[in-house]
């Protein structure tokens, strides 16, 4: 197979890092927009902030200089600011939706121009298990998380006809910073709720973005797949 033009958002680290790590191992050409770090090998860096859009544009025409046309976007970067209702800020709930749910339409946006041009491309959204489950002190990440699925189906309907996939991976517990910087009690509440009895490493969620990127998954779209140990099921 021909090695194919990848970029991941936010490759720096936790899930987007394993799911670039993935596509290096494959033997794709991988690019990130990030904001800084240390990158895993062989991955191209591009520094921009998603909640700018001429940044956005500008790291994309930057990557697609070396790489060629995007053919799949992994729109990974993401943040919590969880807080209870009562007491959530305008501040606390835009922030979360500007990087988690316009970010991804800002990328998506410029991924979209070169796909359709090449009648090809596979668009994959991280969301997680609590954009649809819910989760108590996190309105502003499930609202961005969540709105990630008709974001998907939306470009399935659009861009179908072309070529395109559009489809959201729902995470459900994964080690990383994010997660780490849950209390305890948190945590333990998690993984009593867990079927599988345990967390994941972000690894087994790049296993499954690889395989909704492949060809093998060209008649999948604007799915909703959960890698979530059985957490959310009933969704
Ligand atoms: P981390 O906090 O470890 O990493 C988040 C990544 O997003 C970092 O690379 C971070 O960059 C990047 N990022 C954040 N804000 C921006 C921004 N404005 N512009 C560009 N990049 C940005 O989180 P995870 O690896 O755990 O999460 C990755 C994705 O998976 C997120 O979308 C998250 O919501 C989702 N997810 C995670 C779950 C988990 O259990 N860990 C469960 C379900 C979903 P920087 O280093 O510069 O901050």
């Amino acid at each position: 197979m021909e090695p194919r033009s990848v970029l991941v958002t936010g490759a720096n680290r936790g899930i987007g890092r394993a799911i670039a790590e993935r596509f290096v191992a494959a033997g794709d050409k991988v690019a990130t927009v990030y904001r800084g770090g240390e990158l895993p090998d062989g991955v191209l860096g591009v520094i921009a902030d998603v909640r700018d859009s001429g940044a956005v544009d500008a790291a994309f025409g930057q990557v697609e200089a070396v790489h060629g046309p995007v053919e799949v976007l992994v729109a990974n970067a993401g943040i919590t600011r969880d807080q209870l209702l009562l007491r959530m800020t305008d501040e606390e709930f835009e922030e979360v939706l500007d990087v988690n749910l316009t970010g991804t339409f800002r990328c998506v946006r410029r991924a979209s121009k070169g796909m359709i041009r090449m009648r090809r491309g596979r668009i994959v959204l991280i969301s997680s298990v609590v954009g649809l489950y819910g989760g108590a002190g996190q309105v502003n990440y499930a609202a961005s998380k969540s709105g990630l699925v008709g974001m998907a189906r939306s470009i399935t309907r659009e861009l179908g006809g072309r070529g395109i996939t559009a489809n959201v991976i729902a995470p459900g517990f994964i080690d990383t910073a994010m997660t780490g910087a849950l209390p305890k009690e948190r945590r333990e509440a998690y993984l009593a709720a867990i079927p599988a009895g345990r967390f994941a490493q972000p690894a087994e969620v790049a296993a499954v973005v690889e395989f909704v990127a492949s060809d093998a998954a060209a008649y999948i779209s604007g799915a909703v797949i959960p890698v979530d140990g059985g957490l959310g099921m009933g969704h």
